[in-house]
């Protein structure tokens, strides 16, 4: 393979500080799951505490407690997916907040905060209609009865009360709001006082102030990928942080060869569908191999020259997004596939 994904840090860097900006009052967590979409854990959550970030929200405990060991003691770690009490006791020793959608784990992370002999900071979630985790709104209200007392017991502090939108219709979203605001009401009642309300993600918490509360849950625009057939990123002030590029390996007369393919994570489905930056602008991607794929030749093309398959700077360019757009999918998922093998090139100022 001769590719790798460059990676701008002082674009990641003006993306989280126009977010910010966007949101304000409201805070930025900064969504660092699937190895920050694909663009290198470590590196991105150490340019974003030196830019201020003080929340990332992790997805599961393993990558909490890998991001606890790139921040400092006050930095915020929300993970929501644990799957065993080796995650919850993992989760107490990392100091991680932990999203709570489920009234046995909420008893399980008591149990392990009481061995522990600390308290966890938790943030409770109603299912406004997604259906992926949180308690539904008929067991609501027992459920935080149940975490007023153990918050009263000292094992938990409810720091947050949150969902999860599908930010596909302003219509569905609007709704899952009412139940958000009816779930806010209740915990309210059961004498909560969450300091950290939070529902919003990319889409909505720039293109719905109401959705802001007190803190919105970003990935995709720090990282400067749009969402699919939203606006692009110039017009959200944004710009794309990663670009995959690929080595010519060989010229022939109708094509040039590039060191990347499907195995690379290169969609298969892409093929004669996308184009991609060459030195003489853009050509058509014809095949895609396990590991190499033929871009369409260009003249003057020789062994070693670039092609850009997605991000900033070429002409022609194409984004993430917009080859996720020409297969039906959404740009994370593009960002996403790059393999772990790709190498990641960090540049900063
Ligand atoms: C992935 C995710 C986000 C971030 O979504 P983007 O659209 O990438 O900003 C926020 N919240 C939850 C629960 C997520 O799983």
């Amino acid at each position: 393979m001769s590719a790798r994904l460059h990676v701008d840090l002082d674009a990641l860097v003006a993306n989280i500080a126009h977010v910010r900006a966007t949101v304000s009052p409201a805070e930025l967590m900064l969504v660092v799951k699937d190895d920050a979409y694909g663009h290198g854990l470590g590196p991105v959550v150490r340019a974003a505490v030196a830019a201020g970030v003080n929340w990332f929200g992790a997805f599961d405990v393993r990558t909490g407690c890998a991001v606890r060991e790139a921040v400092d003691d006050d930095a915020r770690i929300f993970a929501w997916i644990a799957a065993s009490r080796g995650d919850l006791d993992a989760a107490v020793a990392a100091r991680i907040d932990l999203g709570i959608g489920d009234a046995d784990l909420l008893e399980e992370l008591a149990e392990a905060a009481r061995d522990a002999h600390a308290s966890m900071r938790v943030h409770l979630k109603i299912d406004t209609g997604l259906h992926r985790n949180g308690v539904r709104p008929e067991q609501w209200p027992g459920f935080v009865a149940r975490a007023a007392a153990l918050q009263t017991e000292g094992v938990i502090e409810v720091a947050g009360v949150w969902s999860h939108i599908a930010e596909a219709s302003d219509a569905e979203d609007d709704e899952a709001r009412s139940v958000y605001e009816w779930a806010l009401r209740q915990a309210t009642a059961a004498g909560l006082r969450p300091a950290m309300r939070h529902l919003a993600a990319s889409a909505a918490s720039f293109a719905r102030p109401e959705f802001r509360y007190d803190m919105v849950r970003v990935g995709a625009f720090c990282y400067g990928i749009r969402s699919a057939g939203g606006p692009s990123a110039d017009h959200l002030g944004l710009r794309p942080i990663g670009r995959l590029d690929a080595d010519v390996v060989e010229v022939a007369e109708e094509f040039a060869r590039i060191g990347l393919g499907a195995l690379d994570g290169l969609p298969s489905s892409l093929e004669r569908r996308a184009m991609v930056g060459t030195p003489a602008g853009s050509r058509s991607l014809v095949a895609i191999g396990a590991t190499e794929s033929l871009v369409a030749a260009w003249p003057g093309a020789v062994v070693g020259d670039v092609v850009t398959v997605y991000g900033p700077g070429v002409a022609g360019e194409s984004t993430a997004t917009d080859l996720a757009e020409i297969i039906g999918t959404i740009g994370e998922e593009v960002a996403l596939r790059v393999s772990p093998l790709v190498p990641r090139r960090y540049t900063r100022r």
